[in-house]
């Protein structure tokens, strides 16, 4: 098993992120330049060329409406909010996505949770993130934990654990790196801005992979 303690790492994101966007966007623009072209010279295959072109925009567009979750606003707004309404709302939105892939999401929520002062869209960014990688993960199947609970008397720790292929020890470095993906379809975004965002509210994450699957702890004070 590895532990990967992202706590105290700062982000240097700014240069990286700049290159970054730079060049995943002009991956698809370079493609989708090139295709106008073609169909100028060869108006009879348009339509494969029409595709190309449709699907290099949806993935500008997935890129781009992932990082405008960082570009929020100056101030955020911190409220008092019960943890466990923002989980039971993020469970449903995924709970298609769940199901198609023959996955059980358990949660087991310790009850009287106190409120924790947050910003609760960007919490749910967080926890779609972390289980939507878990979802992809397990390409066969299988179940998703979450367990949300006290930890000491100032903390709420919330673990997720999949039965996933788990994270390469080679790779455990890199993930949480802006556009470090596995995926065909990954941004390589996903992580970073949960980093960002549990950073932001003076919380921990630790992961743990091994190839029976990944743990995602995420420990957030009861400011
Ligand atoms: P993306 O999901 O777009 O690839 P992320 O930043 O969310 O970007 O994740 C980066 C990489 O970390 C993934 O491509 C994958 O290789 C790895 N990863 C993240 N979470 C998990 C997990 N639960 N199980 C296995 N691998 C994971
Ligand atoms: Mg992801």
């Amino acid at each position: 098993t590895q532990d990967l303690i992202i706590n105290s790492e700062k982000l240097t994101i700014a240069g990286q992120l700049a290159a970054g966007i730079a060049h995943e966007v002009r991956n698809p623009l370079t493609a989708i330049k090139g295709f106008f072209q073609m169909m100028e010279k060869d108006l009879k295959g348009s339509k494969m060329y029409f595709d190309v072109i449709s699907s290099e925009i949806n993935r500008i567009e997935t890129i781009l409406n992932e990082l405008l979750v960082l570009a929020r606003p100056q101030q955020i707004k911190y409220e008092r909010k019960n943890i466990e309404v923002i989980i039971n709302h993020v469970i449903t939105l995924l709970k298609t996505q769940s199901n198609l892939n023959s996955i059980e999401l358990i949660k087991s929520i310790e009850p009287n949770l106190p409120l924790i002062k947050c910003n609760e869209n960007q919490l749910k960014q967080v926890f779609i993130n972390f289980l939507k990688n878990a979802i992809e993960a397990m390409e066969k199947g299988g179940r998703i934990t979450i367990e949300i609970r006290k930890h000491h008397t100032d903390t709420i720790m919330i673990q997720i654990v999949d039965q996933g292929s788990g994270i390469p020890e080679h790779l455990l470095s890199k993930i949480g790196e802006p556009f470090f993906t596995t995926k065909e379809q990954g941004t390589g975004l996903g992580l970073m801005i949960c980093k960002n965002i549990i950073e932001e509210h003076k919380g921990n994450l630790h992961i743990d992979s091994s190839s029976n699957g990944t743990r995602v702890e995420i420990l957030l004070p009861l400011l």
